[in-house]
């Protein structure tokens, strides 16, 4: 399967087929855990606008990742452990005291943010932190401007 695959697309639907022949509307975590296991194996269908096409998933690490279902280091740029971070509110920030606010963060640990999700699901376990990932984001060098609802950042 190509590495473009686009696994999270809304309109794609996931098909598991159980050892027993069972059908099931599958995909998620669980259905990879299953699969992982040998219990059954995975279909995606990928609607078209005339056709539909319907294709096996057989590189399920790709497939993992796609979902953030594993971390993969490469892929998002940090690594799986406690971030050095330190941050501070966007000086372009007009907003101080909006639901969201901007702000700057720099990542001593040597880390890249290049997936804002797996970087918020990080920060969500780490610090709390509640980072939009349907907005904007960017980067300068190593700081890096994010969203985070306010009333979930702590020093
Ligand atoms: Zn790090």
């Amino acid at each position: 399967m190509k590495e473009e695959f686009p696994y999270t697309l809304s309109t794609m639907c996931y098909i598991e087929v159980r050892n027993d022949g069972e059908v099931l509307w599958g995909g998620g975590h669980e259905a990879y855990e299953r699969v992982r296991r040998g219990e059954c194996r995975l279909y995606a269908v990928w609607p078209g606008q005339w056709s539909s096409h319907l294709f096996a998933i057989d590189d399920l690490d790709q497939y993992a990742a796609a979902f953030g279902l594993v971390h993969d280091e490469k892929r998002t740029g940090l690594a799986d452990h406690q971030h050095e971070v330190s941050w501070s509110v966007s000086p372009y920030e007009k907003r101080p005291n909006g639901s969201y606010v901007s702000i700057e963060v720099q990542l001593g640990c040597g880390c890249s943010i290049r997936d804002l999700k797996a970087f918020a699901k990080q920060m969500r376990e780490q610090r709390g932190w509640d980072v939009a990932t349907t907005t904007g984001w960017g980067s300068a060098g190593d700081t890096y401007s994010i969203r985070v609802r306010r009333t979930s950042l702590r020093q």
